[in-house]
């Protein structure tokens, strides 16, 4: 089975469009939340992440655009996008974000979704030694994670207690490109896909990844998208400038 890993989409339909585009033919999307916030299009992104796939955990931003937090924890650029996301967004498309589900969630035997960490859905997994410690107490071989927008993964080798940071290599940063993972057994994994929306790795690429269950690997994925036209549509609803201009970025 082949499963398309999406995360923090963040309403941007440009690029959402141009990896469903670029995808390889999949049976199965896990979606890791944020699916709206800082982008200008809340509803078609919804409505599209909603018709692709059943397996979802809530993010941050779709938690405050339905008032289950409160804005207390954003700055200011961030909570203003979430004001106008709940004035744009339709009344069905806030409940359907309403009932996602808190992570972890375990669509498959041996695999986790979180939106930030399997202890803390609002964690940031960025430093290495903290994402061992997740690991090594980890009760799956496979966890999912989203939230930091860079695109990466982390390794525990069980037997040999070794931990390694997986950072995918790309030869250029304009193409389409990809970038393949063996998963080893006895190896424990925290994988990142990525932000489609809202990269923020330096590099302005729509990411996202692959899972192949019957190869045991993620390939990782960049695609370049109309970064122009997420960027005038952002302008043109109102939103803060700042959320355009670091789409071209990647931070
Ligand atoms: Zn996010």
């Amino acid at each position: 089975m082949r499963i398309l890993v999406l995360s923090d989409i963040h309403a941007n339909l440009h690029a959402l469009d141009a990896c469903m585009d670029a995808a390889p033919e999949f049976d199965q999307v896990f979606n890791l939340g944020d699916i709206v916030g800082y982008g200008a299009n809340p509803n078609e992104v919804t409505e599209r992440a909603r018709q692709l796939g059943k397996v979802f955990v809530r993010g941050n931003h779709d938690k405050a655009c339905t008032g289950i937090d409160s804005l207390d924890g954003f700055n200011p650029i961030a909570g203003l996008a979430i004001l106008w996301t709940q004035k744009a967004i339709t009344h069905e498309n806030l409940e359907f974000l309403r009932e996602l589900p808190q992570g972890p969630v375990s669509p498959l035997e041996g695999v986790a979704c979180v939106h930030g960490s399997p202890r803390d859905e609002d964690e940031y997994v960025l430093v290495a030694s903290e994402a061992y410690t997740l690991l090594a107490h980890a009760d799956v071989p496979l966890t999912f994670f989203g939230h930091t927008h860079i695109q990466c993964g982390f390794s525990v080798d069980m037997k040999k207690r070794q931990g390694q940071m997986l950072a995918p290599r790309y030869r250029s940063a304009h193409e389409k490109q990809q970038f393949k993972l063996q998963l080893k057994d006895g190896v424990k994994y925290l994988i990142n896909p990525g932000s489609i929306g809202q990269p923020r790795d330096n590099d302005p690429r729509a990411a996202f990844a692959m899972f192949d269950t019957d190869e045991n690997s993620i390939t990782f994925h960049r695609v370049p998208y109309d970064i122009p036209g997420a960027q005038e549509k952002i302008l043109a609803a109102g939103l803060p400038d700042r959320l355009a201009d670091r789409l071209a970025e990647g931070r």
